[in-house]
């Protein structure tokens, strides 16, 4: 079979015009080498070499192949101007004496068992997309501008949506003016404190996704200090630099999150060196603040064969998160203090069925946690988020603009069958969803439970034209209500006769 007829056979198009039109030459450019022996494509494994049979092989592993052979004693000399092209006839010869493991083939031999080409169609690049980002950098939108496009998304919270859209337009406002006056405006980064599944990561996402900058989510468990074992500080920024597709400048604009920021916090009672805490603290400091930081480009570490590229952090908007269990024990603990003394002197229980006492919570009480002065002095924006109640979380399951619920709406819409839910029904998965104690989190974790039925049963019958979720079919002391399509039309049709 020839190349262009393979060609056209991938593609499942007839075969056309002969190889010399231009058409078929662009048909041709559509299509990449793959390595035949570690079976990745040109765009991966870069430059193939070609030799004889159609083979294509990665200079990786022609590199690998010349190692194991000089490895075994063979005598290569120097293989560097080797081209298997000027030797078209190598002899056939198996167990080559002094190399046990290797055994030479006549290329040409293999013509039969190969397919004639080895090529991948090459992906299409993405279209570029016209639609503008919702809001816009350079003209940057009033902080209630971004807080009601956070609202879109976003149920509840309002205070750290209100702090956060501060924050952001002040942020990028101090990029984008200049220090000639010598006035600089202090970086906004943020410390971010709720429970799990509060939203906190959700947040950021929506943040940048309304802002079209590039975001690297990292866990700060998994960090620390240079030379440990563990991912080191800086990885974070070539997470961002990946994110952003190794543009630099888009980096440099970007936001990092590091969640789980309280698994830092100085390890009490240890005589050992902490690594992972205090340590990675006073690693992230230089980067919080604005330094030259040196990454691999392409790559999770720098080695010999991996470019770096400078990437300053200065403009870079680091949003940190964190649960920070049993902090409320230590506000607790300052505010009893303050209470007990004088003559207004309260009861000592006073604060504990206090709801959101978190949101009373003050730098001091986060160093007293663990966390270091400088690295706090560098996170100047500090807020919390509520608790998920009942009714927030009702309203997180059918408000938001990609809201669960319409999300199983719109997949039974397209085998037209409407979905509703009772009122009741939200509210029993709600209170399902916070027995768990992860938040929002559960919500999808026991509607996906519910509609698994569903999904599966629904398709199977096409007189089915709606279902209601009741409270009964959530709490598995009934089940859903079915309404077969005309239902409702029929008792009319009955009545006109
Ligand atoms: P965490 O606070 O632990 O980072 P996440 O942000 O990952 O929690 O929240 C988990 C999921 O819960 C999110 O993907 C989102 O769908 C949902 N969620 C949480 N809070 C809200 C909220 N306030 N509004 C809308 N959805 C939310």
């Amino acid at each position: 079979m020839s190349d262009k007829e393979l060609l056209s056979e991938v593609d499942g198009e007839e075969a056309k015009a002969p190889d010399t039109s231009g058409d078929n030459q662009n048909h041709k450019e559509e299509y990449e080498d793959i390595c035949y022996i570690c079976r990745r494509p040109e765009s991966k494994a870069g430059k193939m070499i070609k030799i004889p049979s159609n083979i294509c092989i990665c200079a990786d592993c022609m590199q690998k192949t010349f190692d194991s052979m000089n490895q075994s004693g063979f005598p290569m000399g120097d293989m560097s101007n080797f081209n298997p092209a000027n030797m078209p006839n190598m002899p056939n010869i198996t167990g080559f004496p002094g190399m046990p493991n290797i055994s030479m083939i006549n290329l040409s031999d293999l013509q039969g068992m190969m397919p004639q080409n080895q090529k991948l169609k090459k992906k299409k690049p993405k279209e570029e997309k016209e639609a503008k980002p919702a809001l816009n950098i350079k003209a940057i939108p009033a902080p209630h501008k971004i807080k009601a496009s956070l609202d879109e998304y976003v149920v509840g919270q309002e205070h750290a949506k209100k702090v956060m859209s501060v924050a952001v337009y002040n942020h990028y406002k101090r990029v984008a003016s200049d220090t000639l006056d010598g006035i600089e405006i202090e970086k906004s980064n943020m410390l971010m404190i709720g429970p799990t599944g509060s939203g906190k990561t959700y947040l950021v996402k929506t943040l940048a996704k309304l802002l079209d900058v590039p975001l690297a989510i990292a866990d700060a468990t998994s960090l620390t200090e240079a030379g440990y074992i563990g991912d080191d500080i800086e990885s974070v920024v070539t997470k961002l630099l990946a994110a952003a597709g190794n543009d630099v400048e888009k980096a440099e604009h970007g936001i990092i999150f590091i969640d789980e920021i309280d698994k830092i916090a100085k390890k009490k009672n240890t005589h050992q060196r902490d690594v992972s805490g205090e340590s990675v603290q006073q690693g992230m400091l230089k980067l919080l603040e604005g330094a030259e930081i040196e990454v691999p480009v392409g790559a999770n570490s720098k080695n010999a064969m991996v470019p770096l590229a400078t990437v300053n952090t200065r403009n870079i908007l680091f949003i940190c998160g964190g649960a920070f269990p049993d902090l409320t024990d230590i506000i607790k603990e300052r505010l009893n203090k303050h209470s007990s003394m004088g003559f207004r002197a309260d009861l000592k229980d006073k604060y504990d069925k206090e709801e959101n006492l978190l949101s009373r919570v003050a730098v001091e009480d986060i160093r007293k946690y663990g966390m270091i002065p400088e690295f706090l002095g560098r996170l100047p924006v500090l807020f919390t988020l509520d608790a998920l109640s009942e009714d927030m979380m009702v309203r997180i399951l059918n408000e938001p603009k990609n809201a669960i619920i319409k999300q199983y709406q719109k997949l039974l819409a397209m085998d037209e069958v409407k979905l509703e839910f009772e009122e009741e029904a939200l509210l029993a998965i709600a209170k399902k969803a916070r027995e768990k104690d992860v938040g929002a989190r559960a919500l999808r974790a026991i509607l996906e439970e519910f509609m698994l039925d569903i999904m599966y049963e629904i398709p199977k019958d096409d007189n089915i034209g709606k279902v209601t979720i009741t409270r009964a079919y959530i709490e598995n002391t009934g089940g859903p209500v079915i309404t077969l399509r005309g239902y409702q039309a029929l008792p009319e049709s009955i009545v006109s006769q």
